[in-house]
């Protein structure tokens, strides 16, 4: 194994990390942002984007930061999570998402390899994925443009279910920019000669098919526990997964009821207090993507013979 590019990536995502843990935080507190005059496409953008604003601060003394108290993991340890300044402590937070996309990023970059080497990919359990019939499927003859795309897509998932545990909102950035991606993706795709129906129709058709399910769901339950955001997200799920959406939906409803009944079993929350519903969107979007052809293929002829 290429022990070297592992520890590159566990570096990479690392990075990411660290501004992941900025994007969280300014897309909780965009709402607030105001500027003089009013011009609103600039406010809307910046509002959608609000890590583009400004260097790291101290969220204490607001100090900005030199750049050598601004590196990853390492920082937050020779600090002893203190901010240089002022002494306040440096949420753990920051830390603990670094080093979980650092490992996220790692567990991406294994399953691509896990393609190219067939040793490596007896070795890994989930290694069937990329033979999968959606996106990353279609994707596995450009291995670069793989790895971005898995890359942007953890990234993506991680990013909206922290901002909506943390602040219970789904995040337009971070669904703008990646979806974008998504979509320039798709048309990569097509030019190269994948079936524009496949490739392009069909994902919109479920996206605007599912948002549609989800609206509706809002307006008839009032939104209890649902919210537009999960509408935007639902439809940004569908452009990544096309009819998988359907399995990703399966799992979200299926978790959250689970998550749902054991809160009130141990009286955390009563029926009808809202638990977010972004994470289980998200985690099932991740199951769907890397899982979802072995789901359909070996789990459900069991559960349904
Ligand atoms: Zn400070």
């Amino acid at each position: 194994m290429e022990l070297l590019s592992v520890v590159a990536t566990f570096f990479l995502g690392v990075s990411v990390g660290s501004f992941t843990g900025v994007v969280v935080e300014r897309e909780g507190h965009s709402n607030n942002i105001k500027l003089k005059g009013n011009n609103r496409l600039i406010l809307f953008l910046v509002q959608s984007f609000p890590w583009v604003l400004g260097r790291s601060r101290c969220d204490k003394c607001k100090r900005e930061l030199r750049w050598f108290d601004n590196i990853p993991l390492i920082s937050f340890i020779l600090l002893r999570g203190k901010c240089r300044f002022c002494d306040a402590a440096i949420p753990f937070r920051y830390f603990v998402v670094e080093l979980l996309m650092g490992f996220t990023f790692v567990w991406g970059y294994l399953n691509l390899t896990s393609l190219a080497s067939p040793t490596l990919g007896q070795i890994s359990p989930i290694s069937p994925i990329f033979n999968s019939a959606n996106l990353f499927g279609s994707l596995s003859a450009y291995p670069l443009l793989l790895l971005f795309t898995i890359f942007v897509f953890l990234w993506a998932l991680a990013s909206i279910t922290l901002v909506d545990f943390r602040f219970g909102l789904i995040p337009d950035g971070i669904l703008l920019a990646s979806g974008l991606i998504v979509l320039l993706i798709r048309i990569f795709l097509v030019v190269q000669g994948d079936p524009w129906l496949n490739s392009m129709v069909m994902p919109f058709f479920w996206a605007f098919v599912s948002s549609f399910f989800f609206a509706f769901l809002i307006l008839i339950t009032k939104g209890k526990g649902m919210g537009w955001g999960d509408v935007k997200l639902v439809f940004w799920m569908g452009l990544w997964l096309g009819w998988q959406i359907l399995i990703a939906l399966w799992l979200a409803f299926l978790t959250g009821a689970v998550a749902g009944i054991i809160l009130i079993l141990y009286r955390r929350k009563k029926w009808g207090q809202t638990l977010p519903f972004g994470p289980f969107l998200a985690w099932g979007t991740l199951v769907s993507a890397f899982a979802g052809d072995y789901l359909v293929s070996h789990i459900l002829p069991k559960l349904f013979p």
